[in-house]
């Protein structure tokens, strides 16, 4: 393992915001839909429903309960009113974006520190105050923080390790769009997030504030697509294409759905789970216009599954959006069986199809996210048979060099005998069943 030669300090990095939040574009919440402080009793009753405030197979699932999250609030922003915290302009506003801020709301370890202040990574800092609120103060070791907050890990380049390692720049036709498979392209709106995951496979661009959401790029990538045929699913990705304004956001869609080949149309976002707040009545109203319209959501443990987000979730859902699930092996986050089966029982409970189960990419400074891959078959076996079928992801690596994803099972098939198949079930018990010869 090498140390990082590219010492590059904590910058304040400044992404231009002037899209997402000069737009008159928000729909203040009203008093249906809004938290307020009353409703805490409202958010305990929920939280029967939702893994990550009731009893827990996995004990070491520690969620923060709406009593502490309620008396976070009163204590750091005790002049926030209801109305500017569910608004997703103040949390956006308000993101916690260097180690002094920290340090305020978290009792930040050693190597927190040394990694925050220390610099080394190009990984900008940035965590919303609601996301924040789910987070330990004192557990540095607590999963949500720990894919939040930086450490030291992220300093050391790993064998195998890369930049990009999916070879996306190697596969752009046009600057920021990924054309990998016949049929589909992945468009990166840009390189924005209001939360940022230090295992964030385009952390080499996110953040950095060189993307930008242009009429003449998005321009250049439409007509590429009108003039490839074979292009019929798009997916709209970045940083997170759900921080671009509605406007913004609503002159892609069109321009889209303008192209007669392009028959679906997809969102990758992890809004839901950082940034509840920006899935507003208004919001929906626009993206149901533009169906067939399908979102992947990027959850990683269940303490993700919050009042906040199953009525985010809800709304999309309500609005006829097929949503689906993507979830990031993570070391000492969600390598359990049960805190697996937590999270995919949590997002079904919210309407949420468990999709894919990735395995981490190899980027610079991920061993410490990175588990072996028997692990991630261990879960698998763990879950198929054991849960409902809807509930297991496919697990898949995105093969490093641009691939694709390519799916891991465990071994089901045992052998053949004469015309029969030797199966193994669930249970590891044997079953033969004739073949068709
Ligand atoms: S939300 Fe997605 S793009 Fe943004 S930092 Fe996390 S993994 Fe990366």
């Amino acid at each position: 393992m090498q140390l990082q030669k590219n010492i590059v300090s904590f910058r304040n990095h400044t992404p231009d915001l002037s899209i997402s939040l000069t737009d008159e574009d928000e729909e203040p919440p009203d008093g249906r839909v809004e938290i307020l402080d009353a409703d805490y009793c409202l958010l305990n009753t929920l939280s029967t429903l939702i893994p990550s405030f009731s009893a827990f197979e996995d004990s070491s699932v520690k969620a923060v309960s709406p009593t502490r999250r309620k008396k976070f609030r009163n204590t750091f922003f005790p002049d926030v009113t209801a109305k500017q915290w569910n608004s997703w302009h103040w949390q956006v506003a308000n993101r916690i974006r260097n180690g002094e801020q920290l340090s305020r709301f978290l009792q930040l370890s050693e190597d927190e520190q040394l990694a925050i202040n220390g610099s080394g990574t190009s990984l900008p800092l940035s965590i919303t105050p609601y996301y924040l609120s789910l987070l330990d103060p004192a557990d540095p070791m607590q999963p949500l923080r720990r894919s939040v907050v930086p450490t030291t890990g992220e300093l050391t380049r790993g064998p195998g390790e890369a930049d990009d390692p999916l070879g996306e720049d190697n596969q752009s036709p046009v600057p920021g769009l990924v054309h990998r498979y016949p049929d589909r392209v992945l468009f990166l709106v840009h390189d924005f997030c209001s939360t940022y995951c230090r295992y964030c496979t385009r952390s080499r661009v996110v953040g950095h504030g060189a993307i930008n959401p242009t009429t003449s790029r998005f321009e250049q990538m439409l007509d590429y697509i009108r003039n490839t045929e074979s292009i019929r699913d798009v997916l709209i990705s970045g940083g997170d294409p759900l921080l671009l304004s509605d406007d913004r956001l609503e002159w892609l869609l069109s321009n889209l759905r303008k192209i007669p080949h392009v028959e679906i149309i997809r969102i990758g976002t992890k809004v839901p789970a950082v940034l509840p707040q920006r899935i507003t009545p208004k919001l929906v109203k626009m993206l149901r216009h533009y169906h067939p319209l399908w979102m992947s959501l990027h959850f990683i443990h269940p303490d993700e599954c919050t009042p906040e987000t199953i009525k985010a979730c809800t709304r999309l859902a309500d609005a006829g959006i097929p949503l689906g699930s993507q979830t990031v092996l993570l070391r000492g986050i969600n390598d359990k069986v049960e805190t697996m089966k937590g999270l995919m029982h949590g997002v079904m409970k919210m309407r949420v199809r468990p999709y894919y189960l990735y395995q981490c990419d190899p980027i610079t400074g991920s061993a410490h996210f990175r588990t072996p891959v028997e692990k991630g078959l261990e879960i698998i076996q763990g879950l198929r048979g054991f849960t409902s079928g809807y509930a297991v992801p496919t697990y898949v690596i995105d093969a490093p060099g641009g691939g694709g994803k390519i799916p891991l099972l465990p071994e089901s098939v045992a052998g053949r005998e004469g015309t029969e198949i030797l199966l193994r079930n669930y249970e590891d018990r044997c079953f033969r069943y004739p073949d068709v010869v």
